[in-house]
């Protein structure tokens, strides 16, 4: 029995050649090298500023609280997606309303988003689920026309693009994850990227207490008070964290195309596979996840079955609106947002990382048949 693993990251010797470099410095925490993570992340998107933070979680929180969502605020976010998302709106004392998806790709739906605007909206969340970008042009029209902002949950897509722009050219801010098993890592982690300075002005604040100077521009020189101009979040990217990821951005292209090689390998053989349809995409994927979806009352038996085989498999996710805190304590139904619910009944995530081989593939397909 081949087993193959859920994921496994590539770092090595690059990584630990730059940690020793920032050992070698004063620097710890943030400083230097956050600098110089945040410039070369920037121009890798071709988005103007980028802010390191501690995870995607607390960069969303960030995001939105530096675009002004409080207590009071609606902020609509898609159910397909992680917690994080709508936790963020919730921590900052918002209400989450929650747009339904596309069944075929899982992506949210602009028209779902529409229905969902009213008088307290401040904001929109889009989510690019499984490396696939959510279809920003006709959400960026609905924010417009609405006066809102516009937030791109980004941990699933650092290389994607879409009708021509990727991730942060058309949001407001775009928020992305370098948590253990994302595109680039540093175990956690996050970034935010925008084109508006001000607003990164904003960012760079907030996850700092809402203080007035960084700790490394105190670093050296005479004393002089800071003070604190806004309530903000202990939520800053570290210079470890910066070290360990700035070698990786020069191979992400390459993983990439790793991954896209691997899914269309897995397309091709499931186009035999009965019950197994392997979720839609199209546009420059990230190729973050290999989803597919199967019957809802056959999901926990593949599940399993995979399990048993020593394939690696992983749900992402059930819709967020059926999880018990958003339906008991909030008072969500199913079928309030139906075509996420059933999507996330259906939805099982396949091993995808770059050094996969495709006798892996193979062996997952082969256990999937088995399973299903
Ligand atoms: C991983 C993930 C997050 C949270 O990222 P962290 O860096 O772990 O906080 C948010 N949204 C989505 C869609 C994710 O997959």
């Amino acid at each position: 029995m081949r087993r193959v693993e859920f994921f496994r990251h590539d770092l090595g010797e690059a990584e630990l050649e730059s940690v020793r470099r920032t050992l070698a410095t004063p620097f710890v925490a943030m400083g230097p090298r956050v600098a110089e993570f945040e410039r070369e992340f920037a121009r890798l998107l071709g988005v103007e500023h980028v802010v390191g933070v501690s995870s995607c979680s607390m960069g969303l929180v960030v995001a939105l609280r530096a675009l002004g969502v409080g207590p009071g605020d609606e902020v609509i976010v898609p159910a397909m997606t992680y917690v994080a998302t709508s936790n963020a709106a919730l921590h900052l004392g918002a209400r989450v309303v929650f747009a339904d998806v596309d069944a075929a790709t899982g992506l949210v739906d602009p028209a779902s988003v529409e229905a969902a605007l009213a008088p307290r909206t401040r904001a929109i969340v889009a989510v690019h689920l499984y490396g696939q970008m959510a279809p920003m042009a006709a959400l960026r029209a609905i924010a417009d026309r609405a006066g809102l902002a516009l937030v791109e949950d980004s941990a699933h897509a650092i290389t994607a693009a879409r009708d021509g722009a990727g991730p942060g050219q058309v949001g407001d801010a775009a928020v992305f994850s370098f948590y253990a098993t994302k595109e680039a890592t540093a175990g956690d982690g996050g970034a935010i990227a925008t084109r508006d300075g001000a607003l990164a002005g904003r960012l760079r604040r907030l996850r700092n207490h809402g203080i007035s100077a960084d700790a490394a521009d105190r670093h050296g020189a005479a004393y002089r008070h800071w003070d604190m101009l806004s309530l903000g979040f202990k939520a800053a990217m570290t210079d470890l964290d910066a070290a360990f990821l700035l070698p990786q951005l020069p191979r992400l292209d390459a993983r990439r195309a790793a991954r896209q090689a691997l899914a269309e390998r897995y397309e091709a053989a499931l186009a035999g596979v009965p019950g197994v349809t392997p979720v839609r995409r199209d546009g420059r994927s990230a190729h973050h996840l290999f989803a597919v979806l199967v019957p809802p009352d056959r999901r926990d038996a593949v599940l399993a079955g995979l399990g048993e085989r020593g394939i690696g498999c992983a749900v992402n996710y059930r819709a967020v609106h059926t999880l018990s805190y958003y339906r008991d304590e909030l008072g969500w139904a199913r079928d309030d947002v139906p075509r996420a619910a059933a999507f996330g009944d259906r939805t099982v995530s396949l091993p995808l990382w770059a050094g996969m081989a495709k006798d892996d593939v193979d062996a997952v397909v082969a256990a999937l048949r088995e399973s299903s």
